[in-house]
């Protein structure tokens, strides 16, 4: 912190000490000083990657594939970021039974060449790089709890699609719920956003009775995994802590920021997380073939912003993003990048920023979900 006058702070939860002390000056100094705030810019994400992410194959010409790695890397790198990408270890047996049965874990490291589905493939070295994928979770949560920053465990295989005790949809373990598990071991409540173009069955199945845990999930009506309507909404304790925002095909930027004003934002702010978990898919983009959704990378960012705000200001930076679907390299890495670089004032050339839904095509279909959710919620 520099003082004449000027006063550059580089971690936004300093603010409250910083008032303190402009109240405390003030009061002893009988002439006015103007004392001007720049916010230098927001604490820079802590990533989290590991090269044999870049390893595993289901099979060839299969979309879940190595490819995603390195368009995401080299887009990142190119960044010049501030922060060295950790290498995290795997995650330990304790971390995935936190969240799956002894006999599913059980099931991923003895099988070989076993199908969990027609899409997903258990083989020789799957067990390993989940398992580093989950570990990739849990580095990026203990990470951010460590130093009050956000991080991005940028993984694969993904997650979302892993229930206590099946995999599917190219996922084994679920990272994001791994990582809330951990994380509550630090706090009292974690919320998960998930903004993949399919419905995380797995992470709601996982949390679908506890209130501990907020699930909020946008996705695509009527595709793959068939489930997340609007009225899955929780048992017992978690009744009303699992919020499906299903959309119609063509809903993009408009629609999406109707959906986080109206909705994704004011529920968070009422249940006050300690952490917010980010299931990122970037497969709702205009450029991915996974969906009909139409986002733009202007649009991710624009979510992006939503949830760096907010962490900054109710949550000490306490953002994990961790990356679910995304079939494009080229709008996966710049959404990946441009959240990274966001976060250290750096602007990262979109080259697909179109703005296809300038018109709210999905309105009827998020105030269908508000409505339901305004008898558990101040909606
Ligand atoms: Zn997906």
């Amino acid at each position: 912190m520099l003082y004449n006058g000027w006063i550059m702070i580089e971690d936004p939860s300093q603010m409250q000490d910083l008032f303190f002390y402009i109240t405390l000056f003030h009061r002893k100094c009988a002439s006015t000083h103007n004392v001007i705030i720049l916010m230098a810019h927001s604490a820079p994400m802590v990533v989290v990657y590991h090269p044999q992410y870049a390893t595993h194959i289901q099979y060839r010409y299969h979309p879940e594939s190595p490819f995603r790695m390195e368009y995401i890397i080299k887009k990142v790198t190119s960044l010049g970021l501030k922060q060295e990408i950790i290498e995290p270890e795997a995650a330990s047996e304790g971390d995935i039974l936190a969240v799956h049965r002894p006999t599913y874990l059980e099931k991923i490291r003895s099988s070989t060449m076993k199908y969990l589905d027609g899409e997903t493939v258990i083989r020789e070295d799957t067990y390993d790089v989940a398992m580093l994928a989950a570990g990739g979770a849990v580095t990026a949560v203990n990470e951010t709890y460590l130093r009050n920053r956000p991080s991005f465990a940028i993984v694969r295989p993904p997650g979302h699609h892993a229930g206590p005790d099946y995999g599917g949809g190219f996922c084994y373990f679920n990272n994001s719920a791994i990582a809330a598990r951990k994380a509550l071991k630090m706090s009292s409540r974690v919320a998960i956003v998930d903004i993949d173009a399919h419905h995380g069955n797995g992470t709601q199945d996982i949390f679908y009775e506890t209130s501990k845990v907020l699930y909020i999930s946008t996705h695509q009506f009527g595709i793959y995994p068939g489930t997340g309507r609007y009225n899955e909404a929780g048992r017992g304790d978690g009744e009303g802590y699992n919020i499906n925002i299903p959309l119609p095909a063509r809903s993009g930027d408009s629609t999406y920021l109707y959906a986080f004003e109206n909705l994704v934002m004011p529920v968070l702010k009422e249940f006050n997380p300690d952490a917010i978990i980010v299931s990122l898919g970037v497969d709702a983009h205009y450029r991915d073939d996974m969906s009909g959704l139409e986002l733009s990378s202007t649009g991710y960012l624009e979510l992006a912003a939503l949830l760096q705000d907010f962490s900054e200001k109710y949550m000490k930076n306490r953002l994990v993003y961790v990356l679910e679907g995304g079939y494009n390299g080229v709008p996966l890495s710049e959404v990946v990048a441009g959240i990274i670089g966001r976060f250290e004032g750096k602007k990262v050339h979109l080259q697909y920023g179109d703005i296809r839904d300038e018109s709210i095509k999905g309105k009827e279909y998020v105030d269908r979900s508000r409505n339901f959710f305004s008898q558990y919620w101040k909606l």
